[in-house]
């Protein structure tokens, strides 16, 4: 049978390891958004799993929006250079926006999404991802909620997916050398 696990080299963060810390991030947001009503917004389509198990972990009076981007680059790496496919909803003026992202690589995309964001006027801003590649942030952003510190490694699962495919593992994970043949830089 062709299964996406056959896929996959190496699992480097379980379902169980992910969900713990997501826990901890949640009591993180709990605490410091305690008498607030934040909206959080997640970064399609990578953010999806992560959003979803991040937000059931919480307890807080939160609303939920959604931004769509494109990072023009390869299927691997990004370039910085990024358009909005779907933007928000809702007005954040005034609002506390807490911004839901699944990976920093170069930190270009988020980047340019949090300049993008600061321009409407939120009452605060800040990024919780769940993964941070470690030492290949071309520019600096702020991250105040962090899940797990990666190698420089490509990764699929939970919400990441190569060439669209692979974002239902509950795990993520590397891939086998190649699948990742084609595309590549
Ligand atoms: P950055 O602009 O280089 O920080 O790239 C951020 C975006 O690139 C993420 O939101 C992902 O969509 C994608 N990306 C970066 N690294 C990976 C990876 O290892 N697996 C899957 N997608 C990735």
């Amino acid at each position: 049978m062709n299964t996406l696990d056959g896929d996959i080299k190496k699992i480097l963060l379980t379902e169980e390891e992910i969900g713990e810390r997501i826990k901890q991030l949640a009591q993180a947001l709990n605490r410091d958004y305690c008498d607030k009503s934040p909206l959080f917004i997640g970064i399609l389509r990578g953010a999806i799993m992560f959003l979803g198990d991040l937000t059931r972990a919480t307890n807080l009076p939160l609303e939920v929006d959604f931004m769509a981007v494109a990072s023009y680059g390869s299927s691997t790496r990004s370039s910085g250079v990024v358009r909005i496919l779907k933007d928000l909803d809702e007005d954040i003026r005034d609002r506390h926006v807490v911004l839901i992202e699944d990976i920093l690589d170069t930190g270009l995309t988020l980047n340019y999404l949090l300049k993008n964001l600061k321009t409407r006027q939120p009452a605060s801003l800040e990024v919780c991802a769940l993964l941070v590649k470690k030492e290949r942030q071309e520019v600096g952003v702020e991250l105040k909620y962090s899940g797990f510190e990666i190698e420089d490694t490509f990764v699929v699962g939970y919400g990441l997916d190569y060439q669209e495919r692979y974002r239902n593992l509950p795990y993520i994970g590397t891939l086998k050398e190649g699948i990742m043949e084609q595309g590549m830089d």
